[in-house]
């Protein structure tokens, strides 16, 4: 290998992950994020009876405020960072879907007997299929969220997170390892629990329908939604829409510095897990003024020590100190130090 093969080498997985159109970091999406972005925009522009000026929609998208924050800088790092170790952590993860759900099927068919074939065409069955492991994603990832949310040692992982003060799809990225351990386990978990049950019920015959080898109704998600939750832009989805789908306001409202917004909107794609939850909180048409970020820093969340020492130190601290003091559970989320700033663009 040459010093020139060898130097790039740890950037090889990082250029794979943003050339694989399925993931969820991927250029693709980024570039389909932007263009709903440009044509949100235009939209309501034109609703308001303004003209659609290029210049003004750029501006709105590329604010200079956000791309130049030093948050957006952290993430960037974050970003490289991580994509460069995903592959690892996800490795890592010590439970593992098809084993649990060959050991869920196995247990449904010594418990229940062999399920009688389904007697539904191929498309039917693999409809099914394709929308219980997707609904087992949504719910996994939710009752992940829940519990980062609600026990203090793994909000103190969470909290890098939504230490963020400005919102780019980098945000995505700004995840803590132990984090992105956990919640690789738990999806799992509850991926294999679920996908069991359904193999049981449907037959192992049945598939899912997948695009570059990703479930369908993901793939909708990462293109239509996933990359802007994590912006500034106010796309958001009321009535019955937001009681159903998360919105990209749904996840700019999760993300809040106000205490009334604290611990709303923890699902992924679907808010279905939070209405039924009591967590569900509806964003309103009107961009409101929102502040990002969490305080009670020890050191400059934007640094390896607020972002990456800290948060596993205080998980450990928080472990110990529940652990001695079980009723001592409450969650400390002071409110940012940063005025709340008017979300409202010139759009
Ligand atoms: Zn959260
Ligand atoms: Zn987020």
């Amino acid at each position: 290998m040459t010093i020139i093969e060898t130097l790039v080498s740890p950037l090889r997985p990082a250029a794979a992950t943003l050339l694989q159109p399925a993931s969820i970091s991927s250029i693709y999406s980024l570039g389909a994020a932007l263009m709903i972005a440009f044509a949100w925009l235009a939209l309501r522009r034109r609703r308001r009876g303004r003209p659609v000026v290029v210049k003004a929609l750029v501006r709105a998208i590329f604010s200079r405020r956000v791309l130049l924050h030093r948050s957006t800088f952290a993430d960037l790092a974050y970003c490289v960072i991580g994509l460069a170790t995903l592959g690892a952590i996800i490795g890592w993860a010590v439970v593992s879907t098809s084993w649990i759900s060959d050991g869920v099927a196995a247990f449904l068919t010594r418990c229940l007997g062999p399920h009688p074939e389904p007697h539904a065409p191929d498309f039917v069955l693999n409809g099914a299929r394709t929308l219980a492991l997707f609904l087992a994603y949504d719910l996994g990832f939710f009752i992940d969220h829940t519990l980062k949310h609600r026990i203090p040692a793994l909000w103190e992982l969470h909290k890098a997170h939504h230490s963020a003060e400005v919102l780019t799809p980098l945000v995505n990225f700004r995840v803590h390892p132990l984090d992105s351990l956990i919640l690789a386990n738990n999806l799992a978990l509850i991926i294999g629990l679920i996908g069991g049950a359904a193999q049981y019920a449907l037959g192992r015959q049945a598939v899912s329908f997948t695009l570059f080898d990703q479930n369908v109704l993901m793939l909708l998600y990462i293109y239509l939604t996933a990359q802007l939750q994590h912006s500034e832009i106010w796309i958001p989805f009321t009535g019955v829409w937001g009681r159903v789908f998360m919105s990209p306001a749904h996840h700019q409202l999760h993300h809040s510095a106000d205490p009334a917004h604290f611990n709303c909107n923890l699902g992924a794609s679907l808010a279905i897990w939070d209405w039924l939850a009591g967590s569900l909180r509806m964003p309103p048409s009107e961009p409101p003024r929102l502040a990002f970020g969490v305080s009670g820093h020890a050191h400059d969340p934007h640094c390896v020590m607020g972002l990456v020492v800290d948060p596993a130190v205080n998980a450990v601290r928080a472990l110990i100190a529940s652990l001695s003091s079980p009723a001592d559970r409450g969650l400390d989320r002071e409110s940012t130090a940063a005025p709340p700033r008017d979300s409202r663009s010139a759009v």
